[in-house]
């Protein structure tokens, strides 16, 4: 196995430019679990943890907040600014794991994952995040909403690092997150939820209900022409267009459904 440490981007990005490409690893938190089933011979990792500069800044000015590729659950946390500013994203960074996982867990990482599980992405996203992503060949901007094609599938090159992600700051009308689980910490997400009404209409972010995460669009555009709902069962028809949810280990898809639209529908009726 080998493991480079750069000590710049510009490094980074000429080893990302390799062949074969090595893995980046930020805080590992993902990375490690399957440790012990991968084999190492020609496992090449690229350690980003030790890259500061512009990877571990954050940014929050009148208009944007941009997280550095390195920033931690625990930097949103121990932000008073950020987490006023960002009330869901203090909120589901308490959600992650415990304090461990918080201070070397990346928000990147947790988009990097991909995970359908994932609880930093719904808040991203309903925030209306954009992903930067760098490379030799230059950086681009994508839209988190738009950033997942498939299981664990995205459309990063296998050469570019995300190096940033972006939220515009907006007047939100409503924000809220809701994450379920077998326990109240150290819980994996059967369903969750972020959903954010600002001056740009409703996003509806739920994790844990399709094969990565996604916006409920039918749900989205019934609240944007003022629908009120009058049961969790009318939810959940809209919903059946927007989520595939499945029966696995932690939970099944019949209990994804009903609790997402019962949870959407007792907070809409106190928020809408
Ligand atoms: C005990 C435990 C509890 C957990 N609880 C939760 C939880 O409650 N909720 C939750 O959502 N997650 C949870 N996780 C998963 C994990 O902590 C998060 O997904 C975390 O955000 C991953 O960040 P990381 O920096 O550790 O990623 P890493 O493990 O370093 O990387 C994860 C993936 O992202 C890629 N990557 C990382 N950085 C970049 C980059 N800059 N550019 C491109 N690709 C990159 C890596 O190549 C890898 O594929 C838990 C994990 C553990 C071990």
């Amino acid at each position: 196995m080998q493991v480079h440490r750069p000590y710049t981007l510009h490094d980074a990005l000429a080893l990302m430019a390799a062949t074969p490409t090595p893995t980046p690893i930020a805080g590992g938190t993902d990375l490690l679990v399957s440790w012990h089933h991968k084999p190492k011979e020609k496992l090449a990792l690229l350690d980003l943890s030790q890259l500061g500069g512009e990877l571990a800044a954050m940014r929050l000015t009148a208009d944007t907040l941009e997280l550095g590729a390195l920033t931690t659950y625990w930097d949103v946390i121990a932000s008073p600014e950020v987490s006023r500013a960002f009330p869901l994203l203090a909120e589901a960074a308490r959600q992650v794991g415990a304090m461990q996982i918080q201070t070397r867990g990346t928000w990147a990482g947790n988009i990097g994952n991909g995970s359908p599980a994932a609880d930093g992405v719904p808040v991203l996203m309903a925030y209306d995040a954009t992903v930067v992503l760098q490379s030799t060949r230059g950086r681009r901007e994508v839209q988190l909403d738009g950033y997942y094609t498939g299981y664990k599938k995205t459309v990063r090159l296998p050469d570019e690092l995300i190096v940033a992600i972006q939220i515009p700051r907006r007047t939100r009308k409503a924000e809220w997150f809701e994450k379920v689980g077998a326990r109240a910490a150290q819980t994996i997400t059967k369903v969750g939820v972020a959903v954010v009404n600002d001056e740009k209409g409703w996003r509806v972010v739920a994790n844990s209900v399709a094969p990565y995460v996604c916006r409920c669009r039918n749900l989205e555009s019934a609240l944007q022409k003022g629908q009120k709902f009058k049961s969790p069962e009318e939810i959940r028809d809209i919903l059946k267009n927007d989520i595939a949810p499945i029966n696995d280990m932690r939970s099944t898809a019949a209990y994804r459904e009903t609790v997402l639209s019962r949870v959407l529908f007792y907070r809409l009726a106190d928020k809408a």
